[in-house]
């Protein structure tokens, strides 16, 4: 096997805390006691958790060794289709941690929170600037609620024009949280079919609209990694029927600076400030799914939003027709910061995120095809999908070969999505990765393609050096372990 990063193999072994340790070791020196001996209650002394005894290096220890099993952005390259794990820059930690920032409190008087109110609503109109939107709300915490806020918005609006219709157009691929958020908001999606080029037509968009239908879910760009270019077009069809276009705009890294979603017929789009904007993102949160709107839908805007009046800038919820509120407070507010540092250290620069992000999708998809069949040949934006076709003849499937990267020092990318197409390989190196990385990527991905065929049942063992081996998935999902309380008799046992 050739030597990459992930293959010294020098990965420490841990057990569990509750295997270590020995009764009565102890992790810190106590001062000479100064007031009397008091005996503790036996019976209320026994009667506590059972904790390991410990010494101080051996929790520095067991915290350490955990921490470096931990893959992110910071240890590798982290092509995650349509999840954009892009570098964090540190320097958005270090300002989001300002004592100002990092010590308001929801609570405190307006008087006293200029500095954090002031950075939202400059947020606020960053975003819409970047979009062509007019109005943002920094409510939503997720990409997925920005998506539920948005048809929420459908549904008022629909109501404000005293009707309700009752379903969604949302293509097959869509981001797959599209018609689940629609599906919450009480929407039937109604699917529609990609084209040839893995775009919309505006004729099937057509043939779908009706006078029952809020409207369209668009992801754009898709999650083939395409431009939706018949937007314009099916957002007239959609508008003339009565409905509204959203637009899913969690994959904006492709687009950022180029495209004004508001100029080619888009009503509402949420942004993924935990993607395009380099705020950190994985292990469940916190994120942030801003949802931008047109003019003659900012009314229907979660409350409370920021407003300036006089020079002082406030929250207001004199909104009467908002849809309400969606999150505690005003959303999550540490990665508003992040994302505005970003947005600020880049300036005009914002662009080139986007150029760069394209280029290095297309060179990758340039260098692995050939190695890997390329689901729809044609440049792409700013992520490119692959499949198994090739190797599915020998018996070596898209799961094989992505587990198998993870012994060459890679995060796999994402798998099996979007549906479209069968064994779906999909990368996104984003702009942070140079192009010796990228190249090491398509090598690794060569050498699994040669092993394929020499060794088919390598893969299918693979991981073979990671912590873990190839997990039963399923298992886990259907029969999930919740308690450790097994682990706690084990440790009774040895103590
Ligand atoms: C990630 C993503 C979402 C969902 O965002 P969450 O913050 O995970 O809820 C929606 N649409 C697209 C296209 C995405 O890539």
């Amino acid at each position: 096997m050739k030597e990459l990063a992930g293959s010294s193999g020098l990965v420490l072994n841990e057990p569990l805390l509750f295997e270590r340790g020995k009764r009565g070791r102890f992790g810190m020196s106590m001062p000479r006691r100064d007031v009397e001996y008091f005996p503790v209650d036996e019976e209320l002394a026994g009667s506590g958790p059972d904790f390991p005894d410990l010494g101080e290096v051996e929790v520095v220890r067991h915290y350490t060794r955990l921490s470096t099993w931990n893959f992110g952005v910071d240890t590798g390259m982290y092509p995650l289709g349509s999840c954009t794990m892009k570098y964090n820059p540190k320097i958005n930690e270090k300002l989001a941690a300002l004592p100002g920032f990092a010590g308001a409190h929801p609570f405190l008087p307006t008087e006293l929170s200029q500095g954090v109110l002031k950075m939202m609503f400059d947020l606020e109109r960053f975003l819409a600037e970047i979009t062509g939107m007019d109005a943002v709300s920094l409510q939503p915490a997720a990409g997925a609620q920005g998506e539920l806020t948005g048809m929420l918005i459908f549904h008022a609006y629909h109501r404000s024009r005293g009707r309700c219709r009752s379903k969604i157009i949302v293509p097959d691929t869509a981001h797959g949280t599209n018609p689940a958020s629609a599906a919450l908001c009480g929407l039937t999606p109604v699917k529609v079919c990609s084209n040839e080029r893995g775009v919309l037509s505006v004729e099937a968009v057509a043939s779908a609209m009706d006078e029952d239908t809020a409207g369209i879910m668009v992801t754009n760009p898709n999650t083939l990694g395409f431009f939706e270019e018949n937007i314009r077009g099916i957002a007239e069809v959609v508008h003339d029927r009565g409905g509204l276009v959203y637009a899913d705009g969690a994959n904006m890294n492709a687009v950022l600076g180029i495209v004004k979603m508001g100029a080619i017929g888009i009503d509402v789009l949420h942004l993924n400030l935990h993607k395009t904007f380099s705020t950190p993102h994985g292990g469940g949160g916190p994120g942030a799914g801003p949802l931008c709107v047109g003019e003659s839908l900012a009314p229907f805007l979660p409350v409370p939003r920021v407003v300036m009046d006089s020079g002082l800038f406030r929250l207001s919820s004199d909104f009467p027709l908002s849809i309400g509120q969606l999150h505690a407070f005003y959303g999550n507010v540490g990665i508003m910061i992040r994302a505005y540092c970003y947005i600020l250290s880049l300036g005009s620069e914002l662009k080139k995120v986007s150029q760069l992000a394209v280029l290095n999708a297309n060179y990758v998809k340039e260098k692995l095809k050939g190695i890997l069949h390329l689901a729809y040949d044609r440049a792409c934006m700013h992520e490119c999908v692959f499949s198994d076709k090739l190797q599915a003849p020998l018996n070596v499937s898209t799961l094989d070969m992505v587990k198998r990267l993870i012994d060459y020092g890679f995060h796999p990318p994402t798998i099996y999505f979007p549906l479209v197409v069968q064994g779906a390989i999909m990368i996104e190196p984003t702009e942070s990765e140079c192009k010796e990385e990228l190249d090491l990527f398509v090598e690794a991905f060569g050498e699994i393609v040669k092993e394929a065929e020499k060794s088919p049942e390598l893969l299918h063992n693979a991981p073979l050096r990671s912590k873990v081996r190839r997990l039963d998935e399923t298992g886990a999902a259907r029969n999930p372990r919740l308690t450790c309380a097994g682990v706690i008799e084990r440790g009774k046992d040895t103590a």
